[in-house]
C-alpha cells in the first residue's frame, strides 16, 4: 500500500539542541532532512548544502517570488525558508521529512498540510538554554540576548503544537520523537484505505 511520507516539524528555541537530535533521527532510513535556505552568514564549520543553502537577499527574494519555498520567515534579522521541491519528492517516495524550523514557518505549513506533526522541543530549563547558547561560542552577547528574548516569544506558540519534547539527553529526545512518529503513522485517520482493502479482499 503506497502512502505519502509525513511531515515532521521540529521547532524550539535556538540552543534547544534540535539540530543534534535531528541528526540522530536521520540516521534512520525512514527520515529525510530538509536543508533550508537562509540569508544568515555561515557559522564556522557550516557547509553549503549540508547545514543550509546560504544565499544573498536577492536570491532569496527570487525564490520566494518563483514560489520555490514551502514556507519562509524572518528570524532575528535573517530570512529562512524551506525549498519545496526536495520535500515534496521525499514525501512522494514515502519518506518522513523532518523540517527544523521556527514557529512562523511551522504554522504556515500547518495551514497547507494540516496532517503535519508539530513538535516543540525545549531544553530542561532556561538556565540550560543560556548555557548552551553561550557555550556554542558562535554568537556574540547581543545575538545571544536577542535569541533568548525570541525564545520567550516562541514559547507562547506551544499550545498550537501537537507535542512537546524536553531535550534532556539527545538519545531520549530522539526516541521520544521516533515514538511520536510511529504512533502518528498508526492513526486511523491516516489509514482509512485499510478498510477498503480488507473489504475488497473479502468480497473477491
Ligand atoms: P540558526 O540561525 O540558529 O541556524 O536558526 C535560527 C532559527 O531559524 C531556528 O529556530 C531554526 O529552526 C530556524 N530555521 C531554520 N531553517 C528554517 C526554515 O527553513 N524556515 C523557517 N521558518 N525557520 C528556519
Amino acid at each position: 500500500m503506497k502512502r505519502e511520507g509525513m511531515l515532521v516539524i521540529i521547532s524550539g528555541p535556538s540552543g534547544s539542541g534540535k539540530g543534534t537530535v535531528v541528526k540522530e533521527l536521520v540516521k534512520q532510513d525512514c527520515f529525510a532532512l530538509s536543508v533550508s535556505a537562509t540569508t544568515r552568514a555561515p557559522r564556522p564549520g557550516e557547509v553549503e548544502g549540508i547545514h543550509y543553502y546560504f544565499y544573498d537577499k536577492q536570491t532569496f527574494e527570487n525564490m520566494k517570488q518563483q514560489n520555490e519555498l514551502l514556507e519562509w520567515a524572518e528570524f532575528c534579522g535573517n530570512y529562512y525558508g524551506t525549498p519545496k521541491k526536495y520535500v515534496l519528492k521525499q514525501m512522494a517516495e514515502q519518506k518522513n521529512v523532518i523540517l527544523e524550523i521556527e514557529v512562523q514557518g511551522a504554522l504556515q505549513i500547518k495551514k497547507i498540510y494540516p496532517d503535519c506533526i508539530l513538535i516543540f522541543m525545549i531544553p530542561p530549563n532556561a538556565k540550560e538554554l543560556q548555557k548552551r547558547l553561550t557555550e556554542r561560542g558562535t554568537e556574540d552577547k547581543q545575538t545571544i540576548d536577542r535569541r533568548m528574548n525570541r525564545a520567550i516569544e516562541e514559547m507562547e506558540f506551544i499550545p498550537q503544537y501537537d507535542y512537546i519534547v524536553i531535550n534532556d539527553t539527545v538519545e531520549k529526545a530522539a526516541k521520544a520523537i521516533d515514538s511520536i512518529v510511529k504512533a502518528e503513522s498508526m492513526k486511523s485517520s491516516r489509514n482509512l484505505e485499510i478498510k477498503q482493502q480488507f473489504k475488497g479482499e473479502i468480497l473477491c
